[in-house]
């Protein structure tokens, strides 16, 4: 439109506020600010029951905002019906017809809308989701990753401002869902529409979204790409929920402009000044299983920095391109530490005296009132 506010959201996704309070007074949405640029592929990522489904709803039209607006390519769409939308939604279940074809499934919009030319957008959107060879077989004859990419077809073929994937591959076996992550996201950059993917599975949305919105009961906690987050996570929900840290209590003892300096436990260790997030004295340091190094005891560690000495193996996993140590400090906390299998690492064993070091900079440190289960 003519609407002069914000070029940044004209032609984008973006929630102000959105909130949603059920009938009986539970709030599942509170308060949610989001902007999703144009052509963007994101992710809302949480636990079951953190409100990721009832915020697609919303945007569907499925569910009533109770508060907060939708904006979508310009215009408001808080109060629209589901079909007057430039939205479409893939379910976990599918959904598709069982007495038309593949063709004919994927037609349907278009037949709806009494568009020209149905035969030549069926099969490009049939050769774009790779079943050409399998337009005039029905739905049932088809593989659970098939009628998935159906699903896929019969909703983009209208063209939506925004496609919603709700769980769309919680119904797949892992290996075909490893595929389907990867089909879907190149689908997403050959037609270059904003995907908007609901998942409780930390990898899936690392895997497939340029953005990922972690939520947790209702709010957004923290909002990047997949490496920021998982590299500089803002709270020990957003450190634990995307893959594994270890997380030490500590006490800062002097900040300086890039690194600040925390006790853990009498041992002294640096954490860069940028990922501090805590304004008290008490935090957790953390960092993850890969980025730690084992040593034997009194070996010189390649990694300069934060060296921590006395620790004990209590267990040594070995999986193949890694080995999963559990170490036990001396202030009794088990660390754990991925050792990559390069076939130049020494391998550990349980009970042998080792040290853990770290580069400083992969450290992160964070506010101690949270608690780190
Ligand atoms: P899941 O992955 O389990 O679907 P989710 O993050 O998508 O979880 P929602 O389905 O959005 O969560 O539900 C958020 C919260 O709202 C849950 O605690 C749920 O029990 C509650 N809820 C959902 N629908 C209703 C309803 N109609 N009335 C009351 N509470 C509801």
């Amino acid at each position: 439109g003519t609407d002069a506010g914000g070029a940044a959201s004209a032609d984008g996704l973006r929630l102000a506020g959105l909130t949603k309070r059920y009938p009986n007074g539970f709030t599942a949405v509170q308060g949610l600010d989001l902007e999703v640029p144009r052509g963007s592929f994101i992710a809302l990522l949480g636990p079951s029951g953190c409100g990721k489904t009832t915020t697609l709803r919303m945007v569907a039209g499925l569910e009533r905002p109770t508060a907060g607006t939708i904006t979508l390519a310009g215009s408001d769409i808080t109060h629209a019906k589901p079909h007057q939308r430039p939205v479409n939604t893939v379910f976990q279940n599918y959904a598709l017809f069982p007495h038309l074809d593949i063709f004919e499934n994927v037609a349907f919009g278009l037949r709806r809308r009494k568009v020209k030319d149905v035969e030549a957008q069926v099969r490009d959107m049939l050769d774009l989701v790779e079943l050409d060879t399998q337009a005039r077989k029905r739905p049932a004859q088809l593989s659970g990753g098939q009628q998935q990419r159906v699903a896929l077809a019969r909703a983009l073929i209208n063209q939506p401002e925004v496609l919603l994937l709700d769980e769309p591959l919680g119904a797949l076996d892992l290996k075909l869902r490893r595929s389907m992550q990867l089909e879907i996201k190149r689908i997403q950059m050959e037609v270059g529409l904003t995907f908007m993917h609901v998942t409780h599975d930390q990898e899936e949305a690392m895997t497939m979204a340029d953005t990922v919105a972690v939520m947790n009961a209702g709010v957004i906690e923290q909002m990047g790409a997949p490496s920021e987050l998982y590299e500089n996570p803002r709270s020990t929900f957003v450190a634990n929920f995307l893959g594994q840290s270890n997380l030490i209590e500590g006490t800062v003892l002097s900040r300086a402009a890039d690194v600040v300096t925390v006790d853990m436990h009498g041992v002294q260790v640096s954490v860069p000044t940028a990922r501090v997030h805590t304004d008290g004295d008490r935090g957790w340091v953390g960092i993850r299983p890969e980025k730690v190094l084992i040593g034997g005891e009194g070996e010189a560690l390649d990694a300069p920095g934060n060296t921590i000495p006395g620790g004990v193996v209590t267990d040594v996993s070995f999986v193949g391109v890694s080995t999963l140590y559990q170490v036990r400090m001396p202030w009794g906390q088990e660390l754990a530490v991925f050792s990559q299998n390069t076939g130049r690492t020494r391998m550990f064993r349980t009970g042998e005296r080792v040290e853990l070091s770290w580069r400083p900079e992969y450290a992160f440190l964070l506010d101690i009132h949270q608690s780190a289960a």
